[in-house]
């Protein structure tokens, strides 16, 4: 399956892409992750990156789409991949469209997940990840075991520079000029599926699950 997960920061879109990467067995492929992972190893693309980031502002398209390109050409992502956080400007919806095509391999479809503003700080606010594996939790929604402490690899959770509330607000609207349009995009091209991202993870994973299991009996 190849997947797009779509929808506000802090919608869940790399929580659910964690559970549907163990589920499926197929890679989640984060531009965020990819991007960060650069900004600490200290590349030039990751100090390029930083400015834009720190700010909640996007990261230039031609340099995510490059990256995006090189990523879904890797032989991990011959079976499939879930796209967390990639499109998010039409120049992007249209790039991975072309990658797409030239690689032979259509996208199976875009999951929508929908949540409010105010929810959506919340989240974000409360929001801690893992330094060393990524792994996502939430303060009062899902916290770890120990405080602090990743429960899958001991890892220190730290919070996000950009989850800060002025930069939160930033990010959203950011959101609603460049990105939600593609949701209209996706659903002109018939492959937009929308989710109810309200609530707790594990129903919302239902959700995408009995979604997918419809889909996989159409297509695959
Ligand atoms: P995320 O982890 O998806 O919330 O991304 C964190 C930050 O990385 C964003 O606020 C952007 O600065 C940058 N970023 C991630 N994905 C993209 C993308 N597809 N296009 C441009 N910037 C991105």
């Amino acid at each position: 399956m190849r997947l797009i997960l779509l929808g506000p920061p802090g919608a869940g879109k790399g929580t659910q892409a964690q559970r549907l990467t163990e589920k499926l067995g197929i890679p989640q492929v984060s531009t965020g992750d990819m991007l960060r992972a650069a900004v600490a190893a200290g590349t030039a693309l990751g100090r390029e990156a930083k400015a834009y980031m720190d700010q909640g502002a996007l990261v230039p398209d031609g340099v995510v789409i490059g990256i995006i390109r090189e990523r879904l050409a890797a032989p991990d992502c011959r079976r499939g991949y879930i796209l967390d956080g990639f499109p998010r400007t039409a120049a992007q919806a249209e790039a991975l469209g072309k990658t797409v095509e030239d690689l032979g391999t259509p996208l199976t479809a875009v999951l929508s997940l929908t949540v409010d503003p105010d929810e959506v700080v919340r989240r974000l606010s409360g929001r801690r990840t893992c330094g060393t594996c990524g792994a996502a939790y939430h303060v009062e929604n899902a916290p770890p075991r120990r405080a602090g402490v990743c429960d899958r690899c001991g890892g220190a959770l730290v919070q996000r520079e950009d989850d800060r509330e002025e930069t939160i607000r930033k990010r959203l609207s950011v959101y609603r000029d460049q990105t939600a349009p593609l949701v209209a995009y996706y659903r002109g091209g018939g492959l937009l599926r929308e989710v109810d991202g309200r609530g707790e993870i594990d129903d919302i994973f239902t959700r995408i699950c009995r979604l997918l299991g419809a889909e996989g009996r159409g297509r695959h």
